[in-house]
């Protein structure tokens, strides 16, 4: 892939949002990693800028681009190296709402679609359980149909935005199987309670939730799509999340190869800057090839997407894959050429290693990435019977 697929429009964009976290969210890194914050208001601003929005529709209050301006949404928040709460920015606009925007009903869209990408309500995706999360199918959470109502019980584990959100696109059991359905969940119905997960590896500036949900009364409206369809929704529309996590994973990639590149020529040992040592030459040249590779892959599924939807899923999961391993990989090297520095809060290495580490396993697991290639080009699945299997 070689044309630079970036209009004007989102240089534009791109100049704009670098400017807004130079501003708002660069200056704060340091303070909300080491406090364990992640700021509400950062969500307030980002809608009230229109950033949230840039690739839904103008009617729901968003700009009408196309994916790359999400792409250049996530590569900026990269700059800030801070994984945690760009996890928590894009675990509320590329998680819950690509699945209102494709299947939400129009009441659904204003009551919770527009005041998300405004940045007046905060959102979050409820899928994995304490005891499943690979394994959808196997999800316990229930919501009893009580004629006009759901009654919803059960608990969910390591929700991005869980103790802040207001609202969360809960996965329930409606049925036996795989008959799942997805809810609109308000967070301030009653018997609904969560409590903050602090004890993580990295990820420090996002909010992470263990949820806990007690006789819940959910009216039927809340219900998005079709009741039982809840397992097919999302195995077909949540190819974005895995779209914007390869992204995000090149650009953290980069960023740490070029603070090594530039400690190599800062950095003397032996009377001579580190870059002259043939080995740490070759290894910021493999370093560069894998950046080049993830950025290819990750592009070309984003190309991919734009030309089929979510049948691309074969792409975005091998990009997935490989981006999620690739990126941990050099930011790891790029630690090993800061030295013992580089294992030092000091040059935001030992952060970005903490942070990646996540990728590998959230937004599907690697095993799961190589579960869906592997029924593709070995069983030669295609993609209506995949998305209605399980993977
Ligand atoms: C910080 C953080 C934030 C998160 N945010 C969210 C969120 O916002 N919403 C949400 O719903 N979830 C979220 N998750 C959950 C995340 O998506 C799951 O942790 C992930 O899907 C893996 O599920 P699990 O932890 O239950 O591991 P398991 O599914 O128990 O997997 C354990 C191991 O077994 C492997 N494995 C499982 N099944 C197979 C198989 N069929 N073949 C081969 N190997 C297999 C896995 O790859 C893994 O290595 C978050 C997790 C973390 C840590």
């Amino acid at each position: 892939m070689t044309t630079n697929p970036f209009t004007e429009d989102h240089d534009l964009l791109r100049q704009s949002f670098r400017q807004f976290v130079a501003a708002e969210i660069t200056p704060n890194v340091a303070y909300w990693e080491e406090n364990k914050i992640c700021e509400k208001e950062v969500f307030r601003k980002m809608g009230e800028q229109g950033f949230f929005g840039v690739s839904f529709p103008v009617e729901y209050g968003g700009s009408g681009m196309d994916i790359w301006s999400a792409v250049v949404i996530s590569e900026e928040l990269s700059a800030a190296n801070i994984g945690g709460l760009s996890m928590s920015l894009y675990a509320h606009t590329y998680l819950p709402l690509p699945v209102i925007n494709a299947i939400g009903t129009e009441e659904q869209k204003l009551k919770y679609l527009a005041p998300a990408l405004k940045g007046e309500k905060i959102a979050a995706l409820g899928i994995t359980e304490p005891g499943a999360g690979s394994d959808v199918g196997g999800i316990k959470t229930t919501a009893e149909d009580k004629g006009d109502h759901y009654l919803v019980n059960g608990s969910k584990m390591f929700i991005t935005n869980g103790t802040m959100a207001d609202f969360i696109v809960l996965a329930v059991r409606t049925g036996e199987g795989h008959q799942l359905s997805l809810l609109l969940f308000d967070t301030s119905t009653p018997g609904f309670s969560a409590v903050a997960v602090h004890n993580k590896l990295g990820m420090h500036s996002s909010d992470t939730g263990q949820l806990f949900f007690e006789n819940c009364k959910v009216p039927k409206s809340a219900l998005l799509g079709e009741e039982h369809w809840g397992f097919y929704y999302i195995m077909s529309n949540f190819q974005e999340e895995r779209l914007i996590a390869a992204i995000t994973g090149t650009a953290a990639a980069e960023n740490a190869m070029e603070k090594a590149k530039k400690y190599m020529k800062e950095r003397e040992a032996f009377g001579r800057p580190i870059g002259k040592f043939q080995v740490l030459r070759h290894k910021l040249a493999q370093m560069a090839i894998k950046v080049e590779a993830c950025r290819s892959f990750s592009y070309r599924a984003v190309h991919e997407y734009i030309e089929t939807g979510p049948a691309a899923y074969k792409i975005i999961s091998m990009a997935k894959a490989y981006v999620c391993e690739e990126s941990f990989n050099v930011i790891n090297d790029a630690l090993q050429i800061h030295g013992g520095w580089g294992y030092m809060e000091d040059y935001g290495i030992a952060r970005s290693l903490r942070d990646i580490r996540l990728m590998t396993v959230g937004a599907g697991t690697t095993e799961i990435m190589h579960e869906i290639i592997s029924k593709i080009v070995i069983d030669e699945v295609k993609h209506d019977k995949q998305i209605k299997a399980r993977v």
